[in-house]
């Protein structure tokens, strides 16, 4: 048997291949002061490597928005403004002029001066900012010392699995997914800028290997199981079965959720279910809908503002929500304000380094202290609101105060547009989202002046458990199923029913079987999951009674521990949902 490491699941699909690695690294830089008369050739010298990087970004971005689209594209603007940034360029040619650098050492010392202000000044999970900075580095520092462009290293040559430190989305982007089977780096999460391309793509990925790249040789082969987030070492014969059978096992399956996609999300005895799709770009809407979801039951603006140098401006806003609810026109979409802070940090705010991000400034606490950036914000979903069934979803609420808030500033964004002659309906709906202990206990309070609730499971369970959600040493500690969370899922529902207010799950568990038949089973009648398991969790939603999840729901309150809720519910959804294959992390660490 080959040897088995585990690491992030990011884009799905199974890779078999040679490993080839490729070293994202910043060239070494020969130590170079040059005399007086040649600093301006220098300057000269920097300034067309400045401006040939400047070019070929720009055809990057091209060519990603003619492949891609706008949205994925804009991921390059970041290293575009940097480069037309003073504290770049100046400091660079300061440097040049005042210290006698050759333009690459002076180009590497500044970028690395403002690589260490960013480490110090904002939390380690800027990587992503930072992988910006380095791509920029890398590119402008092989111009400047004659060598071949970074993307080269990719080759033509025959096609294989790339495995590497860490990637970077100019990189990720030039892939042509006919040569690159998979990707495998030590770092980047779901939610780096190169994971979302590589999803966009279809090519398999797995990150977070920790030190993997370091640990392998070139022509290695590999299998890599991008759904599990999963790689095995020179497999042997049996796991290469394994893994094809798998693969067709999952290509069947898929086949058959296809069929699904038409159906009525409604279990055996008729309990009809609202099942909507969680999105992180407008795109995925429409991806969505192909799937089979009845609107957006949670979409994530936080890509708006990530990686970006600048507020995004509130028309660029209300287009993206606007193409949205178009696809939706009358089913609801839930548009969630942004929730920054925790791992997500935008240039432009200059959040501190905080010791606790995700009990920090973090969520609704920024958008109320930041209101240029979050009056915009409700402005654009307010012009949202003329094209069909909007619900503005605040994240991380605690208290009824925040709520109230909101409220005042939407009437004064009313009032505004109105005096603008701006159309907007004002019959959209406000609620938040339950994340927190503080807020699930307080939720009678809440509900009084929310028109829905949406169970944020994801926070939810890592502020009762006390475990940070993102932190892979602590994975198995990170249970859904753990009793005090389940008794906090049935009080919200119990309290959204006396309100007579709609509630819904948009956590990871709403997409699991098992969590699922759980919250059906206490009565929580709307999900919204990953839109690509859409098909999979209507399947399952059509292959069990309600009547059977109520009563497993119940055996669930009185369990002592996770471990006999997971079976409670186990026993009582049957044998006839498969659930170890495909129901993800949950499930596969429960057998
Ligand atoms: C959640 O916390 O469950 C949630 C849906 O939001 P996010 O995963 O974006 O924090
Ligand atoms: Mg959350």
């Amino acid at each position: 048997m080959g040897a088995t490491f585990e690491g992030l699941p990011i884009s799905e699909g199974i890779a078999f291949g040679p490993v080839r690695l490729v070293q994202w690294k910043v060239p070494e830089v020969p130590h170079e002061v040059v005399p007086d008369a040649r600093a301006e050739e220098e300057v000269e010298r920097f300034l067309a490597a400045r401006d040939w990087a400047k070019e070929r970004l720009r055809e990057v971005q091209e060519g990603t928005k003619a492949r891609l689209g706008s949205m994925e594209a804009r991921i390059f603007e970041p290293q575009l403004l940097m480069l037309e940034d003073a504290e770049v360029v100046d400091a660079t040619i300061r440097y040049i002029r005042e210290n006698r650098l050759s333009a690459p050492r002076a180009f590497e010392w500044r970028m690395l001066e403002l690589h260490a202000r960013w480490v110090r000044t904002s939390n380690p999970m800027v990587l992503d900012r930072l992988s910006d900075l380095e791509d920029l580095l890398v590119r402008v520092l092989h111009r400047l010392l004659g060598l071949s462009e970074p993307g080269d290293m990719l080759g033509d040559g025959e096609p294989a699995i790339i495995v590497s430190h860490n990637l970077t989305p100019s990189l990720t982007v030039q892939m042509n997914p006919e040569q690159i089977l998979g990707l495998a780096t030590d770092l980047g999460t779901r939610t780096s800028h190169w994971a979302i391309l590589a999803r966009s793509l279809e090519i398999p990925a797995v990150g977070g290997l920790v030190d993997l790249s370091a640990r392998l040789k070139d022509g290695q082969q590999m299998i890599l199981d991008g759904r599990l987030g999963r790689i095995v070492l020179e497999p042997d014969a049996s796991d290469r079965t394994t893994y094809e059978e798998r693969k067709v096992r999952i290509r069947k399956w898929e086949e058959e959720l296809s069929e699904v996609v038409r159906l009525d999300s409604v279990t055996l005895d008729g309990q009809p279910v609202a099942l909507r799709a969680n999105i992180d770009l407008p795109g995925e809407a429409v991806r969505g809908k192909a799937h089979g979801a009845e609107g957006v039951g949670l979409f994530r603006t936080e890509f708006l503002v990530v990686g970006r140098n600048s507020m995004p401006g509130e028309e660029e806003q209300y287009e993206a929500y606007r193409d949205v609810v178009e696809v939706f026109p009358d089913r609801a979409v839930f548009i969630r304000t942004f929730d920054l802070g925790g791992d997500k940090f935008p240039m432009f705010l200059h959040m501190p380094a905080e010791e606790n991000p995700f009990l920090g400034w973090r969520a609704i606490r920024v958008c109320l202290d930041e209101l240029d950036l979050f009056r915009p914000q409700l402005r654009a979903i307010l012009r949202a609101t003329a094209h069909g069934d909007v619900r503005i979803l605040l994240p991380l609420v605690n208290d009824v105060e925040e709520i109230l808030r909101v409220r005042e500033l939407l009437g004064e964004e009313e009032d505004s547009l109105r005096r603008d002659g701006i159309p907007f309906s004002s019959g959209y709906k406000l609620g938040c989202l339950i994340e927190t202990p503080a807020a699930a206990l307080d939720a009678v309070e809440l509900a009084r002046h929310c028109d829905f609730f949406s169970i944020g499971t994801n926070d939810l369970v890592q502020y009762t458990l006390a475990v940070d959600r993102t932190n892979a040493r602590l994975a198995n500690l990170y249970n859904p199923f753990h009793p005090a969370v389940v008794r906090q899922l049935h009080q919200v529902s119990r309290v959204s029913r006396a309100a007579g207010i709609e509630v819904s799950v948009c956590g990871e568990m709403a997409g699991d079987p098992l969590g699922a038949f759980l919250l059906l089973g206490l009565d929580i009648t709307a999900l919204s999951v990953a839109w690509p398991s859409i098909p999979e969790i209507k399947k399952v939603i059509r292959s069990f009674r309600i009547e059977d999840a109520r009563t497993a729901a119940r055996k669930t309150l009185a369990a002592p521990s996770s471990a006999e809720v997971i079976q409670c519910l186990a026993d009582g959804i049957g044998s006839s949902v498969e659930l170890s294959d495909f129901s993800g992390r949950w499930s596969l660490s429960r057998s």
